[in-house]
């Protein structure tokens, strides 16, 4: 039987330790977090995704923990005066495609770690991969406290920052763009609308998912890892003033 190594339990590790079980591999998910904690705010599942999930039988489990994109979003792409330039309306994609599916990332990452374990696959936490060497019988992953896991294949799913893509591809580091995000679960009155808002050197926007929503202010000259006041608690998040601009970004 194929032994598979998962490195990294997020949403990647989680789905590809299910799709291996189910063909009959030997798999482990190695986590280095101590627990899998319910971290994160919104996350959309785009059509194509969902597919992916169809076909491992868990579409329907994730679309129960969460829910359709509305049919009456628009989302747009606007000028910073606030002229549209452009409009994605999701009931268009919707019947082309087929509607995108809005949920927590926690309620997701519990949807796949319920069914990697019913499938009896062992995630251990607390387990920190700090590097692989392969040999001619295989691979063997090595964590930060000495011990070591032998398998046939490793899949490096440990997100941004990865030791696996490191140790393969050299050490690259992800570059930062300039663009910062919140994350935040709010009440919404209306959850109809997603824009983006392009023009003097910067961009801003927000998009609101089902309970969650995304925003972020000006963020070309945004300095990394700075500490910022969010718009959670300090501004109102209102759905806009009617003049193509959100008066939260101001
Ligand atoms: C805590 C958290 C909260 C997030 N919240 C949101 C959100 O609210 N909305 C949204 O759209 N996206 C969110 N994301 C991002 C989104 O989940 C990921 O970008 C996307 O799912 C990519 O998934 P991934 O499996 O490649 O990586 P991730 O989901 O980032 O998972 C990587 C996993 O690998 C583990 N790991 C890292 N290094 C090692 C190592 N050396 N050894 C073992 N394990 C390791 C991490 O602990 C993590 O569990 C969040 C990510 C994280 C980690």
């Amino acid at each position: 039987m194929l032994r598979a190594i998962i490195v990294g339990g997020g949403i990647g590790g989680l789905t590809a330790a299910f799709a291996l079980r189910r063909e009959d591999a030997d798999v482990v998910v190695l986590e280095r977090a101590g627990e899998l904690r319910e971290i994160g705010a919104g996350i959309s599942i785009w059509v194509n995704a969902m597919e992916v999930l169809a076909g491992l039988g868990l579409a329907e489990a994730v679309r129960a923990a969460g829910r359709e994109e509305s049919e009456g979003i628009e989302a747009t792409i606007r000028t910073a005066g606030g002229v549209t330039l452009s409009r994605l309306p999701a009931e268009a994609l919707g019947k082309r495609f087929g509607l995108n599916v809005i949920l927590t990332r926690p309620d997701l990452q519990r949807v796949l770690l319920d069914a990697v374990k019913e499938a009896g696959v062992p995630v251990r936490a607390g387990s920190e991969c700090v590097g692989f060497r392969q040999d001619r019988s295989g691979v063997v992953a090595r964590l930060s406290d000495g011990r070591e896991e032998r398998g046939d294949l490793l899949v490096g799913a440990d997100g941004l920052n990865s030791v696996i893509r490191r140790q393969m591809l050299g050490d690259e580091r992800p570059r930062y763009a300039g663009f910062t995000a919140w994350r935040a679960l709010v009440d919404l009155e209306q959850d109809d609308q997603a824009f983006e808002a392009w023009g003097g050197g910067a961009s801003s926007g927000w998009s609101a998912s089902a309970w969650a929503v995304s925003t972020g202010t000006p963020p070309r000259t945004h300095p990394r890892g700075r500490r910022t006041r969010g718009p959670g608690g300090r501004r109102r998040c209102s759905n806009g003033s009617g003049d193509g601009t959100n008066p939260s970004l101001r």
